[in-house]
């Protein structure tokens, strides 16, 4: 039964959607708020400087494969792909780490830190991949309508991983606090303290030093474009510049939505925008969570982001950099205990031009700094400028080097624009974190409860943030669509 599908967003579950819906032979069309499709992963272009205005971390290339597969196609049908060598460089007070492309350069890192710490490291690295294997190719691609989809063989004889948590793992066996910090690293991507994580998600470590960091050539946006190609040659309609303002319900069932001025009639309805900015779509009788659910969700944070064109090439940096010289443990509360501007942040600086002259001048670099923020922060312009000082302060100062006389543009971006821009809850840059309680099934669905023929993807449902997880909930959407009609 071939249907009429409106798709609300253009982000990577969104995009994702689209194209197993196409090729399951639905009329499929996608309404953008923005000028442009990629959500999230926007990007900027300013004078010759290249910006990838979210993600810059290419991490688990074979879900990025699988997705292209799926479709007869592979990622290089699309754009090239490079594997960081370093993957990335993390600056302390006193020292650096550089974390290399492959197990044998990051044990003798491991060793020079801490000596004898390479033997704890291959074994941690092992349990997590067994762990990656379970994740990523069972677990995750489960719908969540269940807690017995958590429960498999495999799982089974691992649930102490989910009660203890990555944290207390990692300081088992490292006492050197650099490498407690390298191994929680990864897990921020999944929007929760590391405290507050399970060790199973471990998982994550593997992704980083087992599967490597990758880079595709013209940046993260070459993705989104592949996938707006791929969703057009399988016949998705993009509609941009086309907000949605509604979702119409009759008797307890979606018939379309309100954009461009006019009624739409469709079969399905699928959002990809923030799931609370979805649901704000329908009229309060047919929303499944309140006002009071939201509020005590853990969220992923928000961030300060600055792009800036840099008129000379860069010393001692690598294409990631993450500046980890102040606490980590104070600016994680500052993000989730007593949301606050942090003392002194922790920040992250990505310089893709050290690797890809494509994207900057000849004799220039391209930079992006992040830091992360709690969300929900009064954003001011003061408060972007104080920080703004902060950072460039300490990037001179650790990498030995001025940057501030070579700045020849700056534009940031911080909780305001997260709102203004995606209709973001709260400003969250990546949607909701994922901790033990906001797992799978715990998480808000894919499916409405209320409205028949409504759906949801994306960072706030299942599984959660991140552009891998996005490419697999727009495909496990797509399969619950199926299903049901
Ligand atoms: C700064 C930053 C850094 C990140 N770094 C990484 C990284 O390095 N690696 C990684 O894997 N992930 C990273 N992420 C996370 C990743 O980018 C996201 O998880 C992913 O892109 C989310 O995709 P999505 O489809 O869920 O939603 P989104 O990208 O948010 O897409 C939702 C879309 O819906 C549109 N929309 C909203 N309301 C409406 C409406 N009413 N009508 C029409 N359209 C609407 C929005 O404009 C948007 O285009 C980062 C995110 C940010 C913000």
């Amino acid at each position: 039964m071939h249907k009429k599908i409106a798709i609300i967003g253009s982000g990577f579950s969104s995009l994702s959607a689209s194209c197993y819906l196409a090729q399951a032979g639905h009329e499929v069309t996608i309404y953008e708020k923005n000028k442009t499709v990629g959500g999230r992963a926007r990007q900027l272009v300013r004078d010759g400087f290249t910006f990838d205005m979210g993600p810059s971390w290419y991490w688990m290339p074979d879900i990025f494969e699988k997705f292209f597969n799926d479709f007869g196609k592979k990622t290089s049908d699309y754009y090239q792909l490079d594997k960081l060598s370093p993957a990335y460089k993390i600056f302390f007070s006193d020292d650096t780490i550089t974390i290399g492309d492959c197990m044998d350069d990051i044990c003798d890192e491991f060793d020079r830190i801490e000596p004898g710490s390479a033997r704890h490291l291959r074994n941690f690295i092992s349990k997590a991949q067994k762990n990656y294997d379970i994740a990523i190719n069972k677990v995750v691609l489960r719908p969540g309508l269940s807690p017995l989809e958590l429960v498999t063989p495999e799982t089974a004889l691992r649930v102490d991983q989910f009660f203890k948590t990555i944290s207390s793992e990692v300081r088992k066996k490292f006492r050197n606090k650099k490498l407690v910090s390298t191994l929680e690293f990864p897990v921020l991507f999944l929007g929760a303290k590391p405290s507050k994580t399970p060790s199973f998600y471990s998982f994550m470590n593997y992704a980083d030093f087992g599967l490597g960091t990758w880079h595709p050539k013209g940046g993260m946006y070459e993705i989104v474009k592949a996938m707006k190609n791929l969703a057009e040659e399988l016949g998705v309609k993009i509609q941009t510049e086309s907000p949605a303002i509604k979702i119409n319900v009759e008797n307890r069932k979606t018939i379309g939505i309100q954009a461009n001025g006019e009624d739409i009639l469709a079969d399905v309805v699928l959002s990809g925008a923030d799931y609370h900015h979805s649901e704000s779509l329908l009229e309060p009788k047919y929303r499944q969570y309140s006002e009071a659910y939201w509020n005590k969700k853990t969220f992923a944070p928000s961030s300060l982001l600055f792009y800036i064109g840099i008129d000379k090439k860069l010393e001692n940096v690598e294409h990631h950099n993450l500046f980890f010289d102040t606490d980590f443990e104070r600016h994680a509360n500052e993000i989730y205990d007593r949301p606050s501007w942090p003392e002194d942040p922790l920040f992250y600086a990505n310089f893709p031009s050290v690797t890809d002259h494509s994207m900057a001048p000849k004799n220039s670099e391209t930079g992006f700094f992040l830091i992360p923020i709690a969300t929900n922060l009064t954003d001011t312009p003061e408060l972007r400028n104080q920080y703004f000082d902060i950072v460039m302060d300490r990037f001179e100062k650790r990498t030995g080097q001025n940057i501030k006389n070579n700045i020849i543009f700056k534009e940031s971006f911080c909780v305001n624009d997260f709102v203004e821009q995606y209709n973001s809850y709260k400003g969250n840059a990546y949607g909701m974190a994922n901790t033990l309680r906001q797992t799978a099934f715990l998480r808000p669905g894919l499916k409405s409860s209320k409205v028949k023929n409504l759906y949801f993807t994306g960072q706030l449902t299942v599984p959660g943030p991140g552009v891998p997880p996005a490419l697999i909930s727009g495909k496990l959407v797509s399969q619950l669509i199926d299903k049901n009609i």
